[in-house]
């Protein structure tokens, strides 16, 4: 097996990094500014493999990468890859489900929960030392346990999603997806399917858990929040541009919804200047879900192994489809 040139443009953790290194020469190119993209654009020519992940890898880059085998993502989502292009020069894609399912439905969870119960705000009453009396009935939150769960993408993430609030919450679920698929859970369990109308009308919080295409881009606008349930609450842990991030506002602004959650925006970081970073009724997080000590090193891993594997002409753990 010959020594090879690896592109790696996010930091790993030390040991996975030193596997990468035993194997292959590595290029390491982290700075996301433009000194960085041209050292990104300059190491091309000479890869036969990328891992990484927060950058969007555009056709034009292929074409200046001749010899590029593999690209293996630290995420499960794939929308930063160019799935066709990928497909015509043979370009294997691999990822990272299963190992980061469980730790994206937790901060979920929180997110239902921090919204519902208005966690940060109560948070900061205290820090700001402005708890000195009993709380008014202006400043209560809202159950959570027995209310409607809504889940828009009943694949890995939403059925673990699904498992947290019927079984620990008692919580009737109801989800959609696009192919018919089983609730996963004991008949016990008040788990169904729907349309997207029925989880739109029918759920006191909404979560998007599709993964981004140029089906769901978009999905979610003002049609769709104006048949929420008024008071409903929305939570995005997907990706950014699944939801209209205007009509979101709007519908917020007028009192329609009662409060989001966003671990993901259309920009990210997100803008100093953008309203959703300090809009009263909205939790913004910096797309953290799969952001514990133990997940993180599960995907380096699992990232490493993948390009490892392909580079040595075996099977990787998972690869994504590109056709
Ligand atoms: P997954 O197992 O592939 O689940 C996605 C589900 O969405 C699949 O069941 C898929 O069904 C369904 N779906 C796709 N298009 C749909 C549509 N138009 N309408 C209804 N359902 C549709 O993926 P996962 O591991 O649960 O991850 C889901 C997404 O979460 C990822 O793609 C990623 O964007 C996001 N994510 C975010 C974080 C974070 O840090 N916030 C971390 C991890 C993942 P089909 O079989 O029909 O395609």
């Amino acid at each position: 097996m010959s020594r090879e040139s690896i592109l790696l443009y996010r930091q790993l953790p030390p040991a996975q990094r030193e596997r990468l290194l035993q194997e292959h020469e590595v290029i390491e190119v982290y700075g996301r500014d433009a000194a960085g993209r041209e050292a990104f654009l300059a190491a091309l020519p000479k890869v036969a493999g990328l891992i990484g992940s927060g950058l969007k890898i555009e056709p034009a880059m292929l074409d200046q990468a001749p010899h590029l085998k593999v690209i293996s993502s630290v995420s499960v989502g794939v929308d930063h890859y160019p799935l066709a292009a990928m497909h015509e020069r043979d370009i294997v894609l691999c990822h990272t489900p299963d190992v980061l399912t469980d730790s994206v439905a937790d901060l979920v969870f929180g997110m239902v929960l921090a919204t519902s119960r208005r966690l940060v705000e109560m948070a900061q009453l205290v820090r700001d030392g402005q708890w000195r009396r009993s709380l008014e009935s202006d400043q209560y939150g809202w159950d959570v346990h027995g209310k409607t769960l809504g889940i828009l993408g009943y694949g890995r993430i939403g059925q673990a999603l699904a498992r947290r609030a019927a079984l620990g919450f008692g919580m009737p679920v109801i989800y959609h997806s696009r192919h018919p698929v089983g609730s996963g859970l004991p008949s016990s369990a008040k788990v169904s399917g729907g349309s997207l109308g029925d989880v739109l009308e029918r759920s006191d919080f909404v979560v998007v858990m599709v993964p981004l295409t140029a089906q769901t881009r978009g999905m979610l606008g003002a049609e769709a929040f104006a048949r929420m349930k008024p008071g409903a609450i929305l939570i995005n842990a997907a990706r950014g541009p699944i939801v209209q991030e205007s009509a979101l506002l709007e519908a917020l602004d007028s009192g329609h919804l009662r409060a989001a959650g966003l671990d993901v925006f259309d920009i990210e970081p997100l803008p100093l200047d953008s309203r959703l970073r300090d809009h009263p009724r909205i939790l913004a997080l910096p797309h953290m879900g799969s952001a514990t000590h133990e997940t993180r090193t599960a995907m380096a891993d699992m990232a490493v192994s993948n390009l490892l594997s392909v580079l040595r002409g075996d099977p990787a753990l998972a690869t994504y489809p590109t056709a």
